[in-house]
């Protein structure tokens, strides 16, 4: 009887390793193994982890880079605007960033901008686009299929509504997974995230606070991310935009687009 339940017990093991997609479970090693496996519920095949797409051929590309900042010690910042394009505060934005004859880049949301293309047509000259996902899911959380897919499908709108291609791709909430990396080298995309962010939450009401705070510490080379969409609180750092742009200047900096910023840093000499 005990030695029935025993080899129960093995071809438990077995076949639930079978299930895992794996041969792991033989031996003791294995069989510790596989436990770990599954209690951390990881697909050995597929899912959101995984930087690769069956068995076949895949058509990939070269690689993806995934940048935050840029090593440098020219003063240089490129100033990002995440989810974009919305009635509220988009056309605000532009009209503060064409006063001051500042370039910035928006990482748009597809489905936003395909609903609400006459705001950026003919407002992006000088500006830099790039894609921040269909309808601001969770990549990291897709399979790579269908993270291409979703990729794919706000790339055509935000080319449709801009007339631009992105090169630029800006997870949201910069969460990565091997299915993401996967999904931008096929589009041929530079994975963006950031280095500096606003802190809006931190000065309530104080626009002129907020703008200090993140003159004093952006550094050469940084990547700086705010929110031309959202809610109410995130108002503090667009009213300060003004204050950012002249101290920062005062400061000797340059703003440039996120691809310039990493143009100047690839040459030899020009930007260090
Ligand atoms: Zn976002």
């Amino acid at each position: 009887m005990a030695d029935g339940v025993a080899r129960w017990g093995r071809r438990a093991v077995l076949r639930r390793a079978a299930l895992l997609g794996g041969g792991a479970a033989l031996g003791v090693a294995g069989t510790t193994q596989t436990a770990w496996i599954a209690d951390r519920r990881l697909p050995l095949g597929g899912g959101p982890a995984s930087a690769t797409l069956g068995s076949r051929y895949q058509q990939v590309g070269g690689g993806v880079e995934v940048v935050w900042g840029v090593h440098t010690g020219a003063p240089l910042v490129a100033l990002t605007f995440d989810d974009g394009p919305q009635p509220h505060w988009t056309p605000m934005v532009l009209d503060t960033l064409a006063e001051h004859r500042v370039p910035a880049t928006f990482f748009l949301v597809g489905e936003r901008a395909r609903r609400h293309a006459a705001l950026v047509r003919d407002r992006l000259a000088g500006h830099e686009v790039g894609n921040h996902s269909w309808a601001h899911h969770d990549l990291a959380r897709m399979d790579a299929r269908t993270a291409y897919d979703d990729l794919r499908r706000s790339h055509e709108a935000i080319t449709a509504a801009t007339g631009t291609a992105p090169r630029l791709l800006r997870p949201p909430w910069g969460h990565l997974g091997g299915a993401v990396l996967h999904a931008a080298a096929r589009l041929d995309y530079r994975l963006v995230l950031w280095t500096l962010q606003m802190v809006e939450g931190e000065y309530p009401h104080d626009p002129a606070g907020h703008a200090r705070r993140i003159v004093a510490d952006v550094r050469p080379g940084t990547i700086l991310l705010g929110h031309d969409v959202g809610p109410e609180r995130r108002l503090v750092a667009l009213r300060g935009l003004p204050d950012m742009i002249s101290g920062l200047r005062a400061r000797g900096y340059t703003f440039v687009t996120v691809s310039d910023l990493l143009r100047r840093a690839a040459v030899p000499g020009a930007a260090r």
